[in-house]
């Protein structure tokens, strides 16, 4: 008999299958607590079980974690980055990265990405498929046994793995709500952080969602023509209708919106390039991530802007009253910083 994944089920179907079983109601309660605070990985593990409705659980259902099928570290162990696998051979690559006060799971809402930004690997590769709901939840469980068995516990979870996850709202939203729920897993709603190259109907719905997590937009550029280039969802999307969702989300939550910038040599890192993005934010509440483009393989000609440029790129942002940040892209030497994501299954090596 196939087995259902655990993480596959919501609490109410989880219920419907104990019931099924002729479990007592509380018993839910108690495995979904096993599932999503214990982090078990096997039936046995669940000692406040009987034995018998272990057994009946393990023949029709799996706690079983993703496989691994490869790992690796950064030289100074705070950043690592493992491929994990579906029942489908698909894979995601998920990266945790741990700070002194915080540790942190960048995790993926699909394999590949349908939005082809040039300077991305994930878009480079094209798109695969949605991740479903328990997918995603299954790459968080992953990071929070990891970051346990080094004492740490996981307090933050971004989508900017690979895909877009705006595009897949349905299984991500589902997934944040899931990983909320304070039954079982219960990270608080401040602790996501949704990066979206700016799908306005998925930021419009993130504005009306009770549970409030952080919004990253990548930005990239202050004004169309070269934001089309750079981010082709701008031609369905352009910035007037972006800001205007961005607005909208402000109105709605009253959360500082994060916009990303990606900085290539002579691309998009000018000073006129600054003045325009500067003029675009003008008046929204906001804060300026700016990070020079990580290499991806295959691209010599989008190289990083130098940090002389990113320097300046940011004075002209703070001159104009916006906050910025410039940021280190943790993870580059392990080919597990922003953008150099791909999916690369098993036996398909490159
Ligand atoms: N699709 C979403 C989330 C995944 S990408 C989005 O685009 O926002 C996560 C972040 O990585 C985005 O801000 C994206 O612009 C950035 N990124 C992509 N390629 C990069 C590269 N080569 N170097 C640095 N950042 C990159
Ligand atoms: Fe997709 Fe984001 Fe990569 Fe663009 S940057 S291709 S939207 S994953």
């Amino acid at each position: 008999m196939t087995q259902r994944a655990l993480l596959d089920l919501s609490y109410e179907d989880l219920a419907r299958v104990l019931a099924q079983l002729g479990a007592p109601g509380y018993r839910t309660a108690q495995v979904w607590r096993a599932a999503y605070v214990e982090l078990v990985t096997d039936f046995d593990a669940i000692t406040t079980l009987p034995s018998d409705l272990r057994a009946r659980l393990a023949a029709g259902l799996s706690v079983a974690p993703l496989a691994t099928v490869d790992a690796v570290s950064s030289p100074d162990g705070h950043t690592r980055k493992s491929v994990l696998e579906y029942a489908d051979g698909e894979t995601v690559e998920v990266v945790t990265m741990e700070y002194p006060e915080r540790a942190t799971v960048c995790v993926s809402s699909q394999v590949g990405c349908a939005v082809g930004c040039p300077f991305c690997a994930t878009g480079q590769s094209g798109f695969v498929r949605d991740l479903a709901t328990g997918e995603i939840a299954a790459q968080v469980l992953h990071a929070a046994r990891e970051l346990r068995g080094r004492g740490r516990r996981l307090s933050n979870v971004v989508f900017m793995g690979m895909g877009e996850p705006l595009l897949n709202a349905d299984a991500v939203l589902k997934a944040i709500h899931r990983l909320n729920d304070p039954r079982g897993f219960g990270l608080g709603a401040r602790a996501f952080t949704v990066s979206t190259a700016g799908v306005v109907p998925g930021i419009e719905r993130l504005a009306r969602d009770p549970v409030q997590v952080n919004l990253a937009v990548s930005l990239h550029a202050g004004e169309d023509g070269l934001r089309n280039a750079l981010v082709p969802l701008n031609r369905k999307y352009p910035l007037d209708a972006l800001l205007d969702a961005c607005r909208h989300y402000l109105a709605a939550t009253h959360r500082r919106i994060t916009f990303e910038i990606v900085l290539a040599a002579g691309t998009n890192d000018r000073p006129h390039h600054a003045r325009a993005v500067a003029e675009r934010l003008s008046g929204i509440l906001c804060h300026v991530n700016l990070i020079a483009a990580n290499p991806i393989q295959g691209k010599r000609d989008l190289r990083p802007s130098p940090p002389a440029a990113v320097r300046d790129f940011a004075a002209i942002l703070e001159a104009a009253g916006i906050p910025t940040t410039v940021r280190d892209s943790r993870g580059a030497e392990i080919a597990a910083g922003c953008g150099q994501l791909r999916a690369r299954p098993r036996g398909r090596e490159p």
